[in-house]
């Protein structure tokens, strides 16, 4: 039996240098490489044309260029895109790309599924697979930036990445990060670190190792100005409470005085979106470098929660605004194919009999 193939998608800069030193070839054959798979797309070794007929061959033998499979394509009506891909074992994440007049953004996947069970998420209901590897997540750009093809004048479709889609990015962390820097490569995609956004629901002290190793913009998934209300909605809180999240939070900011954390509050009615919370969110956030992103809860099959009305909303926003906390609400796209926040659910084989599990009690009706 042959040797199993490397899947070039799963290196960046450093891991494509030692694989072709390890096949006796000079480091600059990284950088073509690199150019060959991700600017230009390609997965045949045979169309890199400036690469000799026996590396290639040697490519061949040793390497392949594999993603996932797409097994759905759906295009809303407001141009949002989602495709739902196969990954081995069975399970099937989605992607999100969401064309703006300015920008267009692409929201990926860290794992198949989630482990952390917040009570408003699709995802979380789902279950928890396991971790996408380095090349799963960068396929995800590599496919729709192949699908999407160049805008006008040649520029990219794809000008923003967030880590928004399924899965808690900061509990798959060398994969998402090696898949950042992918990203972050000049050679590859070339997006600067202001343009990719991790978001967490608070995994602390992942956010130090982040702030370490591979700084880019940070969002934290809030959803509650206390730890009594986040406990019940984001059962992470428990592990590290509200206190310690903004302190790590500050740190993230500190030495960088432009640089803000996003604030993602779900707006659910009844439950987190009154007067009162919205004061106590700018208290809480008043000595943290912060902006804040409200999301009308989009709702899901089997959910028990509804969103906040509009005049709940813009209400709560006024609260923020009026304290000179930089508030937007996030606008709904794609509720038409289930490409929403929170309503990416793809197909996850649960390895946590999740279901089995008593529910939460939040909101319970
Ligand atoms: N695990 C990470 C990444 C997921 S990001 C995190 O928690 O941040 C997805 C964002 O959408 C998070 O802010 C999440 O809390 C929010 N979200 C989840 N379910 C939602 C729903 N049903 N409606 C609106 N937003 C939701």
């Amino acid at each position: 039996m042959s040797a199993e193939k490397t899947n070039l998608l799963n290196l960046d800069h450093a891991g494509l240098e030692a694989f072709v030193a390890e096949i006796g070839e000079k480091p600059f054959r990284a950088k073509q490489l690199l150019q060959w798979i991700h600017q230009h797309g390609v997965d045949d070794f045979d169309a890199m044309t400036n690469l000799s007929k026996e590396l290639r061959a040697k490519l061949k033998e040793r390497a392949e260029i594999r993603a996932p499979k797409i097994v759905m394509d759906q295009l809303a009506h407001d141009g949002t895109r989602k495709w739902r891909l196969e990954i081995d074992g069975g399970s099937a994440i989605e992607t999100v790309f969401i064309p703006e007049t300015d920008r267009g953004t692409l929201c990926i996947s860290s794992q198949a599924g989630c482990t952390l069970n917040c009570a408003f998420c699709s995802t979380g209901h789902q279950g928890f697979n396991r971790n996408l590897t380095t090349g799963e997540i960068v396929s995800q750009i590599w496919l729709a930036s192949k699908l999407l093809g160049h805008g006008p004048g040649g520029t990219r479709r794809i000008t923003n990445v967030v880590l928004m889609g399924m899965g808690e990015p900061l509990l798959n962390f060398d994969n998402v990060v090696a898949a950042i820097r992918i990203m972050l490569d000049d050679l590859a995609y070339g997006l600067s670190r202001r343009r990719v956004t991790l978001s967490t629901a608070g995994v602390v002290p992942m956010i130090d190792r982040l702030r370490a190793e591979c700084p880019v913009s940070l969002a934290v998934s809030l959803h509650a100005p206390n730890d009594k209300l986040r406990d019940e909605l984001v059962p992470l809180n428990k592990k590290y409470p509200i206190a310690e999240l903004l302190d790590a939070c500050r740190r993230y900011c500190a030495d960088a005085p432009r640089i803000k954390v996003t604030f993602e509050y779900v707006m659910l009615e009844g439950v987190n979106d009154s007067v009162a919370h919205a004061r106590e969110l700018v208290r809480l956030l008043s000595d943290v470098p912060s902006k804040v992103n409200l999301i009308p809860f989009n709702p899901f099959p089997a959910t028990r929660f509804k969103r906040s009305s509009q005049e709940a909303i813009d209400r709560f926003r006024d609260v923020l605004i009026a304290e000179s906390l930089t508030t937007i609400t996030r606008k709904t796209r794609g509720d038409d194919i289930d490409a929403a926040c929170g309503q990416l659910a793809g197909r996850v084989l649960d390895r946590t009999r999740r279901s089995r599990r008593p529910a939460s009690t939040v909101n319970a009706e």
